[in-house]
């Protein structure tokens, strides 16, 4: 497997890919080195925890040129989603306790009632590319303080990444049958749902979250969906700094280059406050620099997947030939490297694929409303329910509008965010199950109910 820069085009590592023997074998040392970890005292989990929580900080900066190099992410990006990711761990190494502990729920004297959380095996967890740093750890760092054994399977694109993650695990103290990775493409990734795991999470596209939901369902095991979205983004005419909540939004859509499954990919704005929007908008999007992602200062690197330039370029196309204007942008850049030119419609319409289909990249669409009513109608057209924003200098007129959207998250005055307190979970083409939170523990668990007799 070729592993290319996407910023230069050039071959940066060739890698063995896993196959069916391969997989096999991994498996099997991975249920009997569960079996020992899982008896380990949360206490030793966490303390190896905490060392691979520092190994990120110390090795930050190697970390981060691996990044950046096979994703083409601006350095900066790829420091800053390492110190995200950080400080995930963090709020995991500090709740643990609390969520995977005992609980007794009644103490009558002569009958107790108490829940345990027991593991669920060995799960498998088939990642994502966009930021691999923090959805990894959303998964396999629960799943191992919970006393699972982990499959990682990192994307094609983030394979580079996938194997420091590892080798810093087992640095931090991970024994070796309790965490491996399984190299390869979406054939890899197609191996594993035939073979027996305990738990099944995957992050990416719903086109192949829906697939894995089908393949897997006759196994009876969970199956957790982290897939893609639409999120829209409403500022109504109450807002007061018109250019700071312009700045803000438009680092919604494009940071990263739109490549996060919660980047704002569709604007919707009251008509009194439009033109100036519009206008601050574009003037914040041109005043980012376009370049390689190794250079001081760049916001706009390379896109990771060459195919994704020709989805853009059709989104473009379509949209123009319906009677969009284009602002800005629209085009692919000159190579070597998978550039696309930051874009900006005006003048879309719901019906098309630039405001219905993720688009992934540096490309926004924004459309004037005229009233509350019909930015909800629209902000609800959608198949994906992953996160929806409202900018307003009032409180209630955001959470009226955001309380009928249906979607994981809800933001007020902010948008393109995460937090490891509350629950991360899309609804609809979105996902299923929940990462995050007391509830991203509890999913790599099994409860049990204690009956006790006295
Ligand atoms: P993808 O679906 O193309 O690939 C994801 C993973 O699945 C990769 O590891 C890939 O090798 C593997 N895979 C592909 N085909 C497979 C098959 N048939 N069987 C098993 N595994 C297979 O997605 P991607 O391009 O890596 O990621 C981008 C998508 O992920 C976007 O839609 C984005 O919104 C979404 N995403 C969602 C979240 C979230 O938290 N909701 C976070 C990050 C990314």
């Amino acid at each position: 497997m070729n592993v290319i820069n996407p910023a230069t085009e050039e071959i940066i590592a060739v890698l063995e890919e896993d196959d069916h023997l391969s997989l096999e074998k991994k498996h099997e040392l991975l249920k009997a080195g569960q079996v020992s970890w899982a008896k380990r005292t949360l206490e030793e989990r966490l303390a190896v925890v905490t060392r691979f929580f520092d190994l990120l900080d110390t090795e930050k900066e190697k970390l981060a040129a691996i990044l950046t190099a096979e994703t083409g992410k601006p350095l900066q990006q790829s420091r800053n989603e390492i110190n995200g990711a950080r400080t995930r761990i963090k709020w995991m190494l500090v709740h643990a306790a609390k969520y995977l502990s005992e609980e007794m729920v009644s103490d009558t004297g002569d009958m107790q009632e108490k829940i345990s959380y027991e593991p669920l095996g060995v799960v498998c967890n088939i990642s994502a590319w966009n930021y691999p740093y923090l959805v990894g750890v959303n998964v396999f760092i629960p799943a191992l303080l919970a006393g699972n054994a982990v499959l990682y399977k990192p994307s094609e694109y983030a394979a580079l990444t996938g194997l420091e993650i590892e080798r810093l695990l087992k640095a931090a103290g991970i024994p070796e049958d309790v965490f491996m990775v399984a190299l390869g493409t979406g054939q890899t990734g197609e191996l594993l749902l035939d073979m027996d795991f305990n738990g099944f999470f995957f992050t990416g596209s719903y086109k192949t979250g829906q697939h894995i939901y089908e393949r897997v369902a006759w196994k009876m095991v969970p199956c957790q969906l982290e897939l893609g979205g639409k999120d829209p983004l409403y500022v109504t005419d109450d807002v007061k700094d018109i250019a700071a909540v312009a700045a803000g939004t438009a680092d919604g859509a494009f940071y990263n280059n739109g490549q996060s499954c919660c980047s704002v990919e569709r604007i919707y704005v009251h008509e009194k406050v439009y033109d100036e929007y519009v206008a601050a908008f574009v003037r914040e999007v041109k005043s980012w620099k376009s370049g390689l992602p190794t250079e001081d200062g760049v916001y706009f690197g390379a896109l990771t997947r060459k195919p994704q330039l020709a989805v853009l370029e059709g989104q473009v196309r379509e949209a123009v030939a319906n009677g969009a204007s284009l602002v800005l942008g629209g085009h692919v850049q000159q190579g070597p490297g998978y550039y696309f030119e930051p874009t900006i419609l005006t003048n879309v319409s719901n019906k098309m694929k630039v405001m219905q289909e993720e688009s992934f990249g540096p490309i926004i669409g924004i459309m004037k409303v005229k009233d509350d009513e019909e930015a909800l109608k629209l902000m609800q057209d959608t198949a994906y329910g992953l996160t929806a924003s409202v900018y307003s200098n009032t409180l209630d007129r955001a959470t009226r509008i955001l309380s009928q959207i249906d979607s994981g998250s809800g933001y007020w005055n902010c948008c393109d965010r995460v937090s490891a307190g509350l629950p991360w979970s899309g609804r609809k083409h979105s996902g299923i199950g929940v990462s995050l939170s007391h509830q991203g523990f509890r999913a790599f668990t099994k409860p049990k109910a204690w009956h006790l007799k006295n």
